[in-house]
């Protein structure tokens, strides 16, 4: 099963996507998160994408392509993957017909307003990278990851000013992507309000285990 996760940011497609891995057996593959550790390791590429995602803006489609097309030449990916945040613009998706097959796009549907409650709340660990939220998922230490003890701090493109610049990239670059996947006759709607838990199940009907 090749999937794309498609949907504004905070809409929750990560955290369905490591649920969806670990359940259906198959590699979540973030371009965000590859991105995020090229510049915790301040690695090149993390060098020269750090400012470009602190503000919310894109990467350029070359470098991001270049990087996508490496990963799914992996083995692991061979019985399916599920790619989140990948493409975000028409000319990634069309490089990536060239590159695989897709089955399906979900498409995470969610209000503007929800998502700047989300993101603005958002805390993440340093030290092994799970998602948290002031409100929504309450640590049981504030301040400190439930799982490894690690601090919490708020990503930079989490900070008000850079998710309303993401919200604006998302409706201009990304959500034209609904119609490109829908004319193809593969887009999946999936209501992206509800707990995980709720979305798994909808997600569980939609894709039924083979
Ligand atoms: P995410 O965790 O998916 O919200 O991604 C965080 C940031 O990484 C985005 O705001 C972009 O700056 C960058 N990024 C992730 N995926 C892509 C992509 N497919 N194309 C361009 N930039 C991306």
């Amino acid at each position: 099963m090749n999937l794309i996760f498609l949907g504004p940011p905070g809409a929750g497609k990560g955290t369905l996507a490591v649920k969806v891995a670990e359940e259906y057996k198959i590699p979540h593959i973030s371009t965000g998160d590859i991105f995020r550790a090229a510049i915790k390791n301040k690695t090149e590429l993390g060098i020269k994408v750090k400012a470009i995602i602190d503000a919310g803006d894109l990467v350029s489609d070359d470098l991001t392509v270049a990087l996508v097309k490496d990963r799914l030449a992996q083995d692991d990916t061979k019985k399916g993957f599920i790619l989140d945040g990948f493409p975000r613009t028409i000319p990634q998706a069309e490089a990536l017909e060239d590159i695989t097959k897709i089955d399906a796009a979900v498409n995470f549907d969610i209000a503007d307003e929800a998502v700047v409650e989300r993101l603005s709340g958002r805390r993440v660990c340093k030290d092994c990278g799970t998602n948290f939220h002031i409100m929504f998922n309450k640590t049981k230490i504030e301040g400190k990851c439930d799982k490894c003890g690690g601090d919490l701090y708020t990503r930079d493109d989490d900070k008000i000013e850079a998710i309303k610049n993401r919200l604006v990239v998302y409706r201009k670059s990304t959500a034209p992507l609904i119609n490109f996947y829908k004319t193809k006759g593969n887009l999946v709607d999936i209501d992206a309000r509800p707990a995980p838990a709720v979305i798994l199940k909808e997600f569980e009907s939609k894709f039924p285990h083979k």
